[in-house]
């Protein structure tokens, strides 16, 4: 499949692997938004989050374990922002599911 982040994950394109399992991969995106700009993707290909069910728990729960995780290892004790766009009208770009974690900077609402 011709998918950016399915190359990321399977190592064909090669990135500064964070935070890594079975399941899911954390790494710096390209053009970060803030100081600390972590994406954070499952291995398996979800288009979005809306092709997600609700039923899977585990992976849906890792990912966000695994934002906690790169949140402490890169020493956000001020707190952060997660964010998962979703389709066009939430400005999702890549299609395949990821979490931004962005933070050591305040953000306010709505963003900018
Ligand atoms: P979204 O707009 O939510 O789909 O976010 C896609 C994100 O992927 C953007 O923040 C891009 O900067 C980032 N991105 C695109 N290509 C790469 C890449 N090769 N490595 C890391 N991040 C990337
Ligand atoms: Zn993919």
């Amino acid at each position: 499949m011709d998918c950016l982040f399915c190359k990321i994950a399977a190592g064909t394109i090669p990135v500064t692997r964070l935070y890594e399992t079975d399941e899911v991969l954390a790494f710096p995106d390209i053009n970060p938004q803030a100081p600390v700009h972590t994406l954070i993707i499952p291995k398996a290909h979800y288009a979005s989050l809306a092709h997600t069910s609700p039923t899977e728990t585990a992976l849906l729960g890792s990912l966000l374990g695994a934002a906690v995780e790169v949140a402490k290892q890169q020493g956000l004790v001020n707190g952060y922002r997660v964010v998962i766009n979703t389709g066009q009208d939430g400005g999702q770009t890549v299609e395949h599911l990821h979490l931004h974690l962005l933070g050591q900077r305040h953000m306010g609402w709505p963003p900018g």
